[in-house]
């Protein structure tokens, strides 16, 4: 049962709340409330609304209702007003920027970044009208004719995770929306607001009422979602035992599914490589976003003898890093997401030295970790880990880079042939025959070469192998549409000649009469 907004007005947070935006209206309903927190201050800052399967029901009725009209509109309408759209959310960087500094503590850098990729999502699923192209056979057998059209699968929920408030949710349902569907967006209740910027900016670009829903919830909703029979396919974003259970709960209730989850990417640096590039490189892919980049480089493998100057080389880097809050214009990397998080990451690291690795900075005792109310952990580097530590098993999701060490590229390829995650890997090396070996054996769905997090252009899709990702299909590029939308092939013939009578047998593509 939905309680009426008004039994809250006396919470911490009553002059901020983040509710739902349903069938192009603002709606409050919600079961409980509960605190959004800026991460930077440790403060709340407003409340969202956390509702449950009824809210589902209103927002799935107004998406089925929306999708009729709006799969059959041409794909050249559509995509002109995603355009649209599209440029809105541009013209709405500094609010997008501002929000994601405030709920989830990007800086400013990092946040104009995720504006960035998200827009050139958009960019990419305003190619609609290519990709959605069917093909045709004139003539396949004697005065038939065969096309196929790929059509539009209904309604898409859309579930997102905290680390990209607005990349996600614009990848996920520009993709769909393109392909001819409607969607219900549910966005991690830590970061609520970016989406409802979203809703808001889609309806100020004339698409539709319904096409663009956002619900605020948890696993509660969540659940309802995949269990809602209006519910045609379920794309999640998010850890890998949430996804996991997205895929299967989904999956039994008959849905297709695409379930993106957690990840461990190894950085391979070889003997021969540019150490102070790859120091570089390291220390931006492991600390950028405060590590919390499900690309974001976790380990170092060190072949050879790279390990000590590598080493060195990233903890002059990481020691530099300028840490601190959104508000702070020049600061590089902010806090965590929430206190539980800090707790989590400070046992990661504190389990790492008492199972004997060595913290070569230990982020714990940054001035920030140690005096700020906000949620910060320093850049931390612990040296010699082992695949068997906690540290290198987990998902840590915080500024902790792991460096292993190895003697060959092989026992390198190994390693993370046996890691259960596989999202990215990369390998720095000036040797083409080490590289061309790398990308041919690392078992991963993502590939850098020098390139530390190698996030493919939507052209080319997104998506990880093994715990990574449950399902077939990637985020975006060509797969992402076949994901969105199901093939139907049309098989026609317009006689000239009366019939030739009743013919029991197999349909075949060649004339009976022909003797074979
Ligand atoms: P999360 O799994 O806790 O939450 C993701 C979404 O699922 C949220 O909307 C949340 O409300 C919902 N949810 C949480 N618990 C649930 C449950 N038990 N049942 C149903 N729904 C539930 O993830 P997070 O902490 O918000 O995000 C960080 C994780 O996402 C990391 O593991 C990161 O690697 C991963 N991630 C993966 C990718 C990728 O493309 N593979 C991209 C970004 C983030």
């Amino acid at each position: 049962m939905s309680a009426s907004r008004q039994d809250h007005d006396d919470s911490p947070a009553a002059a901020g709340y983040v509710g739902h935006w349903i069938d192009g209206q603002l709606r409050d309903d919600h079961l409980r409330v509960l605190p959004v927190h800026d991460p930077g201050r440790g403060v709340v800052v407003r409340e969202v609304a956390i509702a449950g399967a009824e809210l589902a029901d209103h927002a799935v009725a107004a998406a089925v209702e929306a999708a009729v009209t709006w799969g059959a509109t041409p794909v050249a309408s559509r995509t002109r007003l995603l355009r649209h759209w599209r440029d809105l959310i541009a013209d709405s960087q500094v609010e997008l920027v501002h929000i994601m500094g405030e709920e989830q503590g990007k800086v400013r850098a990092d946040a104009e970044g995720e504006v960035m990729r998200g827009l050139e999502t958009i960019d990419f699923a305003c190619a609609a009208t290519q990709q959605l192209k069917g093909e045709m056979s004139d003539n396949i057998a004697t005065g038939i004719d065969a096309f196929s059209v790929r059509a539009p699968l209904g309604v898409c929920a859309v579930i997102t995770p905290f680390n990209f408030p607005f990349m996600a949710p614009a990848y996920l349902s520009s993709m769909a929306m393109a392909s001819g569907n409607a969607v219900v967006l549910k966005p991690s209740e830590r970061v609520p607001s970016a989406s409802l910027v979203l809703a808001r900016l889609a309806a100020e670009a004339g698409i539709p009422a319904g096409v663009l829903n956002v619900v605020q919830g948890d696993r509660v909703l969540v659940d309802a979602l995949l269990d809602h029979s209006g519910i045609a396919a379920v794309s999640f974003i998010g850890s890998t035992p949430v996804a996991r259970h997205v895929y299967s709960r989904a999956a039994d209730a008959g849905k297709r599914v695409q379930a993106f989850g957690g990840a461990k990417n190894h950085m391979v640096v070889m003997p021969d490589a540019d150490l102070e590039f790859a120091a570089d490189a390291a220390c931006s892919a492991a600390y950028g976003s405060t590590g919390q980049r499900c690309m974001a480089i976790s380990v170092v493998v060190a072949v050879g003898n790279s390990g000590d100057k590598l080493v060195d080389a990233i903890a002059q880097r990481a020691v530099a890093l300028r840490v601190g809050p959104a508000t702070d214009q020049d600061a590089e990397m902010g806090p965590l997401i929430s206190a539980a998080s800090k707790a989590r990451v400070s046992t990661a690291i504190e389990t790492a030295k008492s199972e004997g690795a060595r913290l070569v900075l230990d982020g714990r005792s940054h001035e920030l970790a140690e005096t700020s109310a906000g949620y910060y952990v320093g850049p931390t580097l612990v040296d010699h880990v082992t695949t068997g530590m906690h540290v290198y098993q987990e998902e840590v999701f915080g500024p902790v880079l792991s460096v292993l060490r190895v003697e060959t590229l092989d026992e390198a390829l190994n390693i993370i042939d046996a890691n259960r995650f596989g999202n990215g890997a990369s390998i720095f090396t000036t040797s083409g025959r080490s590289a061309r070996t790398f990308q041919g054996r690392a078992s991963a769905g993502m590939i850098g070469v020098n390139v530390p997090i190698p996030i493919p252009n939507a052209v080319y899709s997104f998506g990880g192998w093994k715990d990574s990702r449950f399902g077939d299909q990637h985020m975006a590029g060509t797969e992402g549409f076949r994901f969105y939308t199901k093939q139907k092939v049309v098989t026609s013939r317009w006689p000239d000649a009366p019939s030739d009578g009743v013919d029991l047998a197999f349909p075949t593509s060649r004339p009976a009469q022909d003797g074979q």
